[in-house]
């Protein structure tokens, strides 16, 4: 079920549990600010989520409540995921799905890091 990114932060959500270590991922990637872990139902060869450590729904929620250094954190974790997987050439896309209309299903912030192939029109028509 798609999540409405505008409702507080739950703890109990996925991506949540597994910032805590209580389930494990796929670990490509951590720092201070963000952990990176392989999607567990890929829509690409590569395809990546992630997420900033902090408790925040959504893009809209992150950019609102966020400190400087943990957005530059995060921002500069999703480049570096990308460079280390070797991606910049011949390129990837990058997506934040937020809210119902977008079909948010973890209402934790993540984003798509997807790769591998041409990747075609940006929406399905
Ligand atoms: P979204 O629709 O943007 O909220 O995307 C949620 C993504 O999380 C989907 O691509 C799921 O396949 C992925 N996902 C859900 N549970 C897990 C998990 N335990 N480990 C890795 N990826 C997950």
């Amino acid at each position: 079920m798609a999540v409405d990114a505008t409702l507080p932060y739950d703890d109990s959500n996925i991506f949540a549990k597994i910032l805590r270590g209580e389930i494990p991922c796929a670990k490509v990637y951590e720092d201070d600010h963000a952990l990176a872990f392989n999607d567990i139902n890929p829509q690409a060869p590569t395809h990546i989520l992630v997420i900033p450590r902090g408790p925040y729904v959504s893009w809209d929620d992150f950019s609102a409540r966020a400190d400087d250094a943990e957005i530059a954190g995060f921002i500069r974790a999703v480049g570096a995921v990308a460079r280390e997987a070797g991606l910049v050439e011949p390129g990837y896309r990058l997506l934040a799905n937020v809210g119902p209309h977008s079909h948010q299903e973890v209402p934790h912030l993540h984003v798509h890091i997807l790769a591998g192939r041409p990747l075609g029109p940006m929406l399905a028509k």
